[in-house]
């Protein structure tokens, strides 16, 4: 699955886009995280690997931004094992494990919208990655 940041602007975050293209495609769309109002809308949504292009073309076409949020990924050399991500995630991705080994779970991470770890770090472990499949999306029509 790979994951897909959406912003929707105040004149189109009240159409049902999502459920649209999920019946248009006949493609599932998991939502990971959704802040919306009547200003507007920013959702993390998972998408199949395979049906990620028509999907991203999809939501551009009905006025949505698409954008394929950075992963994270810690290197072990440099941490200290501080704790200082593990309490800031705000979806408990990260952990450190019995040996003191950070542990990162890819499928909670929300990605590079948040990026809390990566600031916090004091030794520089955690950087942003991009997503295997990204570069292919966003040079697509934006
Ligand atoms: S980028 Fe955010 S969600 Fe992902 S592991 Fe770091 S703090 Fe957690
Ligand atoms: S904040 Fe950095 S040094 Fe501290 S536990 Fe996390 S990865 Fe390791």
């Amino acid at each position: 699955m790979a994951r897909i940041l959406l912003r929707f602007s105040e004149s189109i975050v009240e159409e049902p886009i999502i459920a649209q293209i999920i019946l248009e495609l006949k493609v599932p769309i998991n939502i990971i995280t959704a802040h919306v109002n009547s200003k507007g809308g920013e959702v993390i949504a998972e998408v199949p690997n395979e049906a990620l292009d028509k999907v991203v073309k999809a939501f551009r076409q009905r006025g949505a931004l698409v954008s394929i949020p950075k992963l994270i990924e810690v290197d072990s050399e440099k941490c200290i094992s501080c704790g200082a991500c593990v309490t800031l995630c705000p979806v408990e991705a990260i952990k450190i494990d019995e040996d003191k080994t950070v542990v990162f779970d890819k499928e909670k991470c929300i990605g590079s919208i948040c990026s809390t770890c990566v600031d916090a770090c004091p030794t520089r472990a955690i950087k942003s990655v991009k997503q295997n499949n990204a570069e292919a999306t966003t040079n697509s029509k934006q």
